[in-house]
């Protein structure tokens, strides 16, 4: 919390032992400023598929199967995985595939993933894959090298409409959490996504999980908006 927050903090504190009508609004709003408390979720390298390259690697009309429902709803992992291969033939195989299909294709990989595929790619927000990198996809029944598919994705947290404007919160803004682990940190940069459906759950992948000690359930805490 900054200076000026706790100021108001401590004003609004006085104010309602002044006026005890004023607490209980209060009283919830404090709570709810007080604990801007994340849950996190660990991505690991996965892949979106559009229908044209599910034809290409699955074969024509081939249809995602559900393996387990993801967090938000209507995100699902798929049986279906496949292998990626970078530019000097260095590959990472059983990539998960996520559901449901997309418009466009987006594979999404760690920095350490990057290195191993010997790949240069941006960190960008999902969707943003203008100037991404170059990805040779292979699938069991076809295979295709796809320009602009594969990026780092940026750290990120999704939240509700309602709860973004308990929180004071807007959709693309970015804000800082702090990580309370056995690697203490701050992590700027966060983007928050704001949707109707959204459930609070802040994306990392597995390079930051490892650098600052999270993992899947554990807490963050927003610390102030940029
Ligand atoms: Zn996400």
């Amino acid at each position: 919390m900054d200076q000026a927050t706790l100021v108001e903090y401590i004003a609004r504190e006085v104010l309602a032992h002044l006026n005890p009508l004023s607490g209980g609004a209060w009283a919830v709003e404090r709570q709810a400023l007080a604990a801007k408390g994340v849950p996190v979720a660990v991505s690991v390298r996965h892949i979106h598929l559009a229908q044209p390259e599910i034809d290409i690697l699955f074969g024509p009309g081939y249809a995602l199967h559900k393996q387990r429902d993801l967090y938000q709803p209507g995100e699902f992992a798929a049986e279906e995985v496949v292998t990626l291969v970078g530019p000097r033939l260095r590959s990472l195989s059983n990539v998960r595939v996520l559901g449901p299909v997309r418009k466009r294709t987006q594979v999404e990989i760690s920095r350490t993933d990057a290195i191993t595929l010997g790949l240069k790619v941006p960190v960008r927000p999902s969707g943003q894959l203008k100037g991404a990198a170059t990805l040779t996809l292979v699938g069991p029944r076809g295979s295709i090298t796809l320009p602009e598919c594969c990026i780092v994705a940026n750290r990120h947290i999704h939240i509700s409409t309602v709860q973004a404007r308990t929180w004071g919160l807007r959709d693309d803004q970015r804000v800082s959490v702090s990580v309370r682990s056995e690697r203490p940190a701050v992590l700027g940069d966060v983007q928050i996504r704001v949707a109707d459906t959204f459930k609070l759950v802040m994306h990392i992948d597995t390079d930051d999980a490892n650098a600052v000690g999270l993992t899947c359930g554990s807490t963050v805490e927003i610390t102030d908006g940029e």
